[in-house]
């Protein structure tokens, strides 16, 4: 019997998080062989997903929920789902049921078949706005030039299967500034693709805009390539190049024709032209630092605020113990 545990990130999710159990329940029952539980993540919800949680997992004994104590986003909710799960090994859904449950059949099947992460690749992306698409392009194509040691995985989202042998890896990376597509990469280990077709969302809204997508990429660039910094020293050389022979040819003129008035627009857009690049070069230099900046600190990725019906404290590391108090309004295990 194996046993296999469903993680869910969860923000303000009320509409669909009801809906979402059953759902699943309704697919993983034919699955032979194999138990199922399931880690709810409450990364901070506005509206009454926590209640709903607590609701769920008083009512059905293979149903867990943490709740974080502020909105910590997906990546770090994510990974505290990774942290608590028990299973030979997880798989990681979005709340929404924007990732088809009768595919986790076949994800089990190629585990049991030897493979280590299962993921499920978007066969088309048609859903989304054109300048979502393109964005993605540029992203996938950059991050292909530029990582060298290993190759970003194409459209695939966080519908995924690990191996308890991923879990165990990836927990030894705490780093702050999560890019867990990445991360999923580097581990390495066998991975298998299966095409999915992506859902429309069941209920609710998409918490993600085209500036935390920006952020999201920059996240990924900076954690996984130092090519942009080499990128800025290589523009530096060319800049100096040109500059050099275009003073040789100045000095040439000034000396042969006697010419000194070389022209206020070429001094401007000269001076202009160099202002853009050294701010450039700045303002990449200065992402790099603030990464090493937020992972210099060494905090936490998430912290725990309750957990089935108990308050945690934070006494040493980063596994809160209860606290013995209980929750307010809570009624269930
Ligand atoms: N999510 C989360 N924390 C956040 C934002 C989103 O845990 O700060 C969860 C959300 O509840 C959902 C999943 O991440 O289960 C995907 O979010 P969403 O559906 O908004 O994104 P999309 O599917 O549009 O990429
Ligand atoms: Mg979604």
């Amino acid at each position: 019997m194996d046993r296999i545990t469903i993680i869910v990130p969860c923000y303000n999710e009320q509409e669909v998080i009801e809906m979402f159990y059953p759902a699943v329940q309704a697919e993983v029952k034919k699955i032979p062989n194999t138990e199922f539980d399931y880690i709810f993540v409450n990364d901070g919800s506005r509206d009454s997903t926590l209640e709903k949680l607590r609701k769920i997992s008083a009512e059905y004994n293979n149903v867990a929920y943490l709740s974080l104590s502020r909105n910590f986003g997906k990546e770090s909710a994510m990974m505290a789902g990774i942290d608590y799960a028990e299973g030979d090994a997880v798989i990681i859904m979005d709340a929404d049921l924007q990732h088809p449950p009768e595919r986790i059949a076949e994800m089990i099947k190629w585990w049991r078949a030897g493979y280590d992460d299962v993921c499920a690749k978007r066969v088309d992306r048609k859903g989304e706005s054109w300048l979502k698409r393109t964005c993605a392009n540029i992203f996938y194509a950059v991050m292909k030039k530029f990582s060298t040691s290993y190759e970003m995985q194409r459209d695939v989202g966080d519908f995924r299967l690990l191996d308890r042998r991923c879990i165990e890896a990836l927990k030894l990376m705490r780093e702050n500034q999560r890019f867990t597509k990445g991360l999923f990469t580097w581990l390495g280990y066998r991975k298998k693709e299966i095409p999915f077709e992506v859902q429309p969302r069941a209920a609710g809204q998409t918490t993600w805009n085209y500036l935390a997508l920006f952020n999201l990429a920059m996240k990924g660039m900076t954690s996984f390539t130092t090519a942009p910094l080499r990128l800025m020293t290589l523009l530096g050389l060319t800049v100096s190049g040109c500059a050099l022979i275009y003073m040789i040819y100045i000095l040439a003129m000034a000396l042969m024709y006697g010419d000194p008035v070389a022209g206020f627009p070429t001094l401007m857009s000269v001076m202009l032209f160099l202002g853009g690049v050294q701010l450039l070069s700045l303002g990449i230099i200065g992402e790099y630092l603030a990464q090493i900046f937020h992972e210099s600190k060494r905090r936490p990725i998430y912290l725990v605020d309750e957990m089935n019906g108990k308050r945690m404290i934070y006494k040493s590391e980063f596994v809160p113990v209860e606290r013995n108090t209980e929750v307010k309004n809570f009624s269930g295990k």
